[in-house]
């Protein structure tokens, strides 16, 4: 496909009204990479066509934030200076819409020290995050990509560059539904409209726990939450209750199950990216709900070590539902990027659980989810495991079961 200017249009269009559903009067900020000026342009002309009050710009770079780490020192980079904590009071105060452009190259970090790293991310972290818990469920948001030479010959190595970008724009494209001849926001409508339905039935039904089977060796039963629902595809801002879409692309429901409550042996069916290093043909053995031994081809002691990261890394944070006919499993190539790589097929993710899909969980903090068996990590880390032959059960309080997924999909 060539990408010409309406594409795009037609792209940073949706990205607006659909995915940040950006309403008269409404504040964006927008996070873009320098390289990504015209697309940005786009979006914001959008954004003030949508009948946005003001449009702010927060430009990044991968260059600019590697030199930052590779010159100066960690206790400078580690601390969030005045003007930068007075932007978030701002943020709480107005509270923007955020539209994100992903353009991240996967390997950027490569050869920094991962511990600098992540020592920077968490004391800063540490200032951000009331921040960022103020502003919770009441901003819309949405993450969208857009492919950079870097990330392309990440997945493209083969390709010259040029070429690469133009495949990752196919695949790209693709995935959140935008041809020259469609109307997006209609096949985006019909879309989530398919995903809400199945995440009510999901929440209909009452499951207390799901059993997973596939011919590969995975053999998996997991607890869930009397009190947490299953969510996919869209959100609604509580302020305006205007609805958006976080992810674009998006294809999952899903749910946090309790931390501590599986047994048996998930077996993935593509290789995980953690770190920039790659895990492959591995599989993950849980007893009393904590993984007890895994097993991988390639990365068994990064694999291992990630299970260790803390208390909470040996147990699951989410559970999600994505039929194998998912548009990104169809690109059959790693998007070395979480927006795109779990939304191919079934998952489980390791690590952190979602507070949000308990009742006013927006409001609760870690400890008091916990309580509901929520898990607590620093890490969130999500494998596939959707083999084409996947079967989910789902089993209710009174034992009776019914079929959720047969061969990979909607049962
Ligand atoms: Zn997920």
């Amino acid at each position: 496909m060539k990408i010409t200017k309406e594409l795009l249009l037609k792209y940073a269009e949706l990205i607006v009204r659909t995915g940040a559903n950006v309403q008269p009067g409404q504040i964006v900020n927008l996070y873009v990479a320098v390289e990504q000026h015209e697309f940005a342009a786009m979006v914001i002309e959008e954004c003030y066509k949508a009948g946005a009050k003001k449009v702010n710009v927060e430009w990044s770079s991968d260059i600019q934030s590697r030199l930052n780490y590779q010159y100066a020192d960690q206790e400078v980079l580690a601390k969030v200076l005045p003007w930068e904590e007075a932007k978030m009071k701002q943020m709480v105060e107005d509270l923007p819409v955020r539209i994100f452009v992903d353009s991240d190259d996967p390997d950027a970090m490569n050869g920094i020290d991962p511990q600098k790293l992540s020592a920077v991310m968490q004391s800063r972290a540490t200032v951000v995050k009331p921040y960022r818990n103020a502003i919770d469920g009441k901003h819309q948001w949405v993450i969208a990509a857009y492919p950079s030479g870097k990330w392309a010959k990440k997945c493209f190595p083969d390709h010259e560059e040029e070429e690469a970008v133009s495949l990752l724009w196919d695949a790209i494209l693709r995935t959140v539904r935008v041809r020259e001849d469609n109307d997006p926001v209609a096949d985006w409508k019909a879309h989530t409209d398919f995903i809400e339905k199945k995440a009510a039935w999901l929440n209909e039904q009452g499951f207390s726990s799901l059993r997973y089977h596939s011919a590969n060796g995975t053999d998996f039963t997991v607890d869930l939450i009397p009190e947490a629902r299953w969510e996919g595809a869209g959100a609604k801002n509580a302020q305006n209750d205007a609805f958006y879409i976080p992810n674009m692309p998006t294809e999952e429901i899903f749910t946090s199950p309790i931390a501590g409550k599986c047994e048996g042996t998930l077996v993935a069916v593509k290789p995980l990216s953690w770190n920039s290093q790659l895990i492959e043909d591995f599989s993950i053995t849980f007893k009393d709900g904590r993984a007890v031994s895994c097993q991988a081809a390639k990365g068994q002691e990064l694999l291992e070590k990630m299970l260790k990261m803390d208390e909470g890394a040996s147990m699951l944070g989410e559970v999600a539902l994505v039929p194998k006919e998912s548009p990104v499993n169809a690109c059959g190539f790693l998007f070395y990027n979480t927006l795109f790589d779990e939304n191919a097929c079934c998952h489980c993710a390791v690590g952190m659980g979602f507070k949000e899909v308990l009742p006013d969980g927006d409001n609760l903090t870690m400890e008091e989810a916990g309580k509901y068996g929520i898990n607590d990590s620093i890490i969130h880390v999500d494998f596939m495991v959707g083999a084409d032959d996947l079967a989910i059960d789902g089993i209710r309080p009174d034992g009776t079961t019914e079929p959720i997924f047969r061969d990979g999909t909607w049962a």
